[in-house]
This record gives C-alpha cells, sequence and structure tokens, in this order.
C-alpha cells in the first residue's frame, strides 16, 4: 500500500514512523516539503529510505515569504531523481496565512515549473475552489487534488482526468458526502492518502497521525466503494505508479 501525502519532516520520529508503516504493509510513502527548507529536509528523508519519495512545493501558508530565489532553489531540488511532483500548492482563503496576492503568484510560478518539468502537480484548495479551478485552468499536466473536501468540484475532476485522494476526513461518520463522492470517482484516478500528521482517519481519529495509519483510510473507501480493501490498496498503489511515475 501507498501513502501518497505525509509530511515526515512534522513527524517527532519520522524514521520510525516509515518503520511502522512498512510493518503495516504502508511500504510506499510521499512526503510532501512546504518550503524550501522543508523540502531540503523531506529529500534527506526520500533519499534514506528506498520507498520514500518526494513532493516538493512551497505552500500556501508559506507563500508570503517566498521569493523569486525561493523559487529557484525549487527547481534544483526538483532535479534530484527521487522528487516525483510540484506541491502541495494551491490556494487558502480559509486561513488566509499568506497575503492572497502572493498565493497567486507562487501558485502560478509552481504550474509553470510542473509544465516546464512534466511533473504531476500537488493541489491544496480551501474555500477558494473557484479561484484554484481558474488557475488551473491551462494546466495540461496531471493534477492530484490532495486532501479531497470539495464534492462539488468532482464534475470537473473527473471531466479533467484529475486524480482524487482521499485523506483521514472521509471516514468520519458525517462524512457521509464525501464517501458518496468516492463511489463516484473512476478506479484509476483514485488515490488515499494520510496527510500526517493531520486528521488522522477513525479509528484513531484525535491522535498524531502517520502513514500507518492509510490503511483505515482505504478500508473505509472500500467499504464505501463495495471495493475489496486489498484490491483497492494495490489499484491505488498503481495509480500512484502511474500518477507519480514511481
Ligand atoms: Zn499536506
Amino acid at each position: 500500500m501507498i501513502d501518497t501525502h505525509a509530511h515526515l519532516t512534522a513527524l517527532d520520529d519520522p524514521d520510525a514512523a516509515v518503520g511502522r508503516a512498512a510493518e503495516s504493509g504502508v511500504t510506499r510513502i510521499l512526503t510532501v516539503g512546504t518550503d524550501v527548507e522543508d523540502c531540503r529536509s523531506a529529500l534527506e528523508l526520500a533519499e534514506r529510505h528506498e520507498g520514500v519519495s518526494a513532493i516538493l512545493g512551497i505552500h500556501p501558508h508559506s507563500a508570503g515569504n517566498a521569493a523569486d530565489a525561493d523559487l529557484a532553489k525549487l527547481r534544483e531540488l526538483l532535479a534530484n531523481p527521487k522528487a516525483v511532483a510540484v506541491g502541495e500548492t494551491g490556494l487558502d482563503w480559509y486561513r488566509d496565512y499568506a497575503p492572497r496576492h502572493d498565493q497567486r503568484r507562487v501558485f502560478a510560478a509552481q504550474l509553470e515549473l510542473a509544465s516546464e518539468l512534466g511533473k504531476p502537480v500537488v493541489i491544496h484548495t480551501r474555500a477558494a475552489d473557484d479561484d484554484t479551478l481558474t488557475g488551473l485552468a491551462d494546466f495540461a499536466g496531471a493534477v492530484v487534488l490532495h486532501c479531497f473536501s470539495s464534492p462539488h468540484l468532482l464534475p470537473t475532476a473527473l471531466d479533467r482526468g484529475w486524480y482524487v485522494a482521499f485523506a483521514g476526513n472521509a471516514t468520519f461518520p458525517k462524512a457521509v458526502d464525501l464517501r458518496l463522492a468516492a463511489t463516484q470517482v473512476p478506479h484509476d484516478r483514485i488515490l488515499a492518502e494520510t496527510d500526517s500528521p493531520y486528521l488522522a482517519p477513525q479509528p484513531v481519529r484525535g491522535k498524531p497521525n502517520e502513514p500507518a495509519n492509510v490503511v483505515h483510510t482505504v478500508a473505509a473507501l472500500g467499504r464505501a466503494r463495495g471495493d475489496d480493501p486489498g484490491e483497492l490498496g494495490r489499484q491505488i498503489e498503481r495509480n500512484a505508479a502511474q500518477c507519480f511515475g514511481l
């Protein structure tokens, strides 16, 4: 099984978490860097563990501090063979941690970088879905909607062949709409992730999350879709291999 989105660098002991994941059958992890420093640390982890690859980007929350020099450094880091995608990037009008014009600027720059490098882009969108879609209008590469939480984006996502990644919040009792969305995603476009250390799924909700827990999310998605969890886990691994070129 694969966890397609974890922030290993935000865990207390990332190496131990990678080991526990492997014991649970989660042998591949994509770890996400959120600024240049964090991307360097993510790459170090990826180089240390065969099953770990890195998604490198400047998170919308960090966009306010991102200068052109940071985007140039990001481009250099993305040349590492262990770097498989650009992100997470996008727009967050909910937290508004960075000025909106900076978020738009850094999002646009990363889409350009992904196009140029031929890499997929991992999208973070919160309370900004219309503007995120506008930003993606001309992007022709592979897109992953990370921590999918906006069912009304689904028709566009499916129409454009984007990947839809479900996180622990899709297992929460009230998330009936997300599980319904999960039944509508074609088998070759669905992904699962933990977003560790955030959003731990049922039945470990409320604890710090880690990649081993992706099995709970895959099980919940399997129940909703009527898929065998083991088979769905393998399908998700194939989808991730296709999307990220693993
Ligand atoms: Zn994330």
